[in-house]
C-alpha cells in the first residue's frame, strides 16, 4: 500500500467552518494585512494618505469600502519589488504574467505564500475528487506562469503521484497517459478538449483511466464543458486564479460543477460596479475585486481584476460554506487570453511603434480551430512602405511576428495590410475580433 504523505495532507477545516467563526477570522486577517500593507508599501500608504484613512480605520470586513483600490498598472508602475511587504530575503519564488504592456507583472512570494498558494490548490484537486492514490498528469505550462507549479504543488500536497509534463507535444501527453494510466489532468480547457479530440482520432479511449480534472486559466463555458466531459469521459471542474492574488485555486469547483468556492479564509472578494466603483450585492454581476488575508510579499487590497461575474452565498450540496463565484462572463477591459496568456492590445502596440513603414492602425483577430487558439494580425502599412518598398514587406512581417512572439510570448500570423483598409472608429478604436463564443 501507499504510503500517504501524512505531514503534507491539508487540513480541509477551513472550508466548512460555520459562517460566524470565518468572518471573525477574515476581520482579524484583514486588520493585519492593512496594517502591513501600510507600514511598509510606500505607494498604499500614500494612497491611503489621500483619502484619511488610517489602518485603525478598518476594523471588519464591513469597512473594506474605505479602502483604495489596486489595479496591474499599480504592479508595472512599481516593478519588480516596489510592492513588497517582506523583505527581499525573504522572498523564495517569483511568479508572473503578462502585463499591459512589453513588461511582464511579476509577484514575491514568501515560504508562507507558496504554502497558501500550495493548500489553495490541494483544495481544488481534492474537491475535483483527487487524493493520494491519483496520478495527476500537469500540462500546465512550468515557469513563470502560476499554472504548471501551481498544479503540481497542490497535487504534492495531497499525496498524488505527480506527472510534470508542462504543456505542448500532445503525442508524449497522450503516451505517457495511457501508460502511466493518469487520473487526473490540468490543464487549460482548450487544451484538454484538444488532448480528448486526439486520444479519439487515435482510437485510444478506451485505453485511458482518466477520472476528472481541474481546468482553467482562460474562460470557458458549459456547451464546452460537456463536451470536455464527454471526450474524456471525465468529471471537469472549472479553476480560477491569478498571479496578482496568488495564483490557481483562488476559487475552484466541487464535483457539484455549480460555481467556484472561494478560498475565503486566504482572499476576500467583492463584486463592485466598474463604473461607479460601488459595491454590489451576492448576485448582481460586476467586477471580481480581491483582498488578499494571508500573503505577506505582496499582499493585494481591492485589487480589480477587471473580471466579471456574480457571487453566491447559497449553501452548496457538498458542504463547504465557502461563497462560490460564477464562470467568469467577460472582462472590463481589453485584455484576451490567447492559449492561456494574456494578451492586451497595448502589447502589440508597443510591437509597432517604432517601425517604420507601419501606421498606427491593427487589428486582432483571433479565432479556435480544432481547440486551439490562433492570433493573427493585420497592420497597415504605410503608403511608402505599400507603393516604393514592397520588396522589403516580407521582412517587416517576420519582423512584427518576432517582436511579438519575444514580448507576448505567443506565435501570431501577422498580415500587412494596405493603406487605410482596416475599419475607422468615431470612437474608441475597436481592434478586436473574437471569434471563440466563449461566452
Ligand atoms: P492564471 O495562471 O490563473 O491564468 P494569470 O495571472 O496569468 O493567472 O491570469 C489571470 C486571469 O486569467 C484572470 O484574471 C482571468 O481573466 C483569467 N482566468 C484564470 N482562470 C480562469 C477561469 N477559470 N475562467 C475564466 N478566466 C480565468
Ligand atoms: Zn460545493
Amino acid at each position: 500500500m501507499k504510503q500517504p504523505k501524512v505531514h503534507k495532507i491539508y487540513n480541509p477545516e477551513a472550508e466548512c467552518m460555520d459562517r460566524e467563526t470565518r468572518r471573525s477570522l477574515q476581520n482579524k486577517r484583514l486588520q493585519e494585512t492593512v496594517k502591513l500593507e501600510y507600514e511598509r508599501v510606500p505607494l498604499y500608504r500614500a494612497r491611503m494618505d489621500a483619502r484619511g484613512v488610517k489602518p485603525e480605520d478598518i476594523k471588519t470586513v464591513d469597512d473594506l469600502y474605505k479602502l483604495p483600490f489596486m489595479e496591474k498598472t499599480d504592479l508595472r508602475d512599481e516593478f519588480p519589488f516596489g510592492l513588497l511587504a517582506a523583505p527581499k530575503r525573504d522572498i523564495i519564488r517569483i511568479q508572473g504574467s503578462s502585463g499591459t504592456t512589453g513588461k511582464p507583472i511579476v509577484s514575491g512570494y514568501t515560504q508562507n505564500d507558496v504554502d497558501v498558494w500550495t493548500e489553495m490548490v490541494a483544495r481544488a484537486i481534492t474537491a475535483a475528487g483527487g487524493g493520494p492514490d491519483d496520478i495527476v498528469q500537469v500540462c500546465y505550462g512550468y515557469g513563470l506562469f502560476t499554472g504548471g507549479l501551481g498544479a503540481h504543488q497542490g497535487a504534492d500536497r495531497v499525496g498524488a503521484m505527480v506527472v510534470p509534463m508542462s504543456s505542448g507535444n500532445t503525442q508524449r501527453q497522450i503516451m505517457m497517459m495511457t501508460e502511466l494510466g493518469s487520473t487526473m489532468l490540468c490543464c487549460t480547457p482548450s487544451y484538454a478538449t484538444y488532448l480528448g479530440e486526439t486520444v479519439n482520432d487515435m482510437g485510444l479511449k478506451d485505453k485511458l483511466k482518466l477520472k476528472s480534472g481541474c481546468f482553467g486559466a482562460e474562460p470557458w463555458t458549459e456547451e464546452m464543458r460537456q463536451k470536455l466531459e464527454s471526450l474524456l469521459d471525465i468529471d471537469a471542474c472549472d479553476i480560477y486564479g491569478l498571479t496578482e492574488i496568488g495564483g490557481p485555486g483562488v476559487a475552484f469547483e466541487c464535483l457539484e460543477k455549480h460555481g467556484m468556492h472561494v478560498n475565503e479564509d486566504h482572499v476576500l472578494a467583492e463584486i463592485i460596479d466598474p463604473v461607479t466603483e460601488k459595491p454590489l450585492p451576492y448576485g448582481t454581476p460586476g467586477e471580481l475585486v480581491f483582498t488578499t488575508l494571508t500573503k505577506t510579499g505582496m499582499p493585494m487590497l481591492r485589487y480589480r481584476t477587471h473580471d466579471i461575474c456574480t457571487l453566491t452565498d447559497e449553501p452548496c450540496a457538498c458542504g463547504r460554506t465557502t461563497i462560490r463565484m460564477s464562470r467568469i462572463t467577460g472582462r472590463t477591459d481589453d485584455m484576451l487570453i490567447i492559449r492561456g496568456v494574456n494578451v492586451f492590445p497595448s502589447q502589440i502596440e508597443a510591437c509597432l511603434v517604432d517601425l517604420e513603414g507601419v501606421a498606427p492602425f491593427y487589428m486582432l483577430i483571433v479565432d479556435r480551430i480544432n481547440s486551439t487558439d490562433k492570433l493573427e494580425v493585420q497592420v497597415e502599412m504605410t503608403e511608402e512602405m505599400f507603393s516604393d518598398k514592397i520588396g522589403e514587406i516580407e521582412a517587416l512581417r517576420s519582423k512584427i511576428a518576432d517582436r511579438i512572439k519575444s514580448v507576448v510570448g505567443i506565435s501570431a500570423k501577422v498580415q500587412l495590410v494596405p493603406p487605410k483598409s482596416l475599419p475607422r472608429s468615431e470612437g474608441k478604436a475597436k481592434r478586436i475580433i473574437d471569434n471563440r463564443n466563449l461566452h
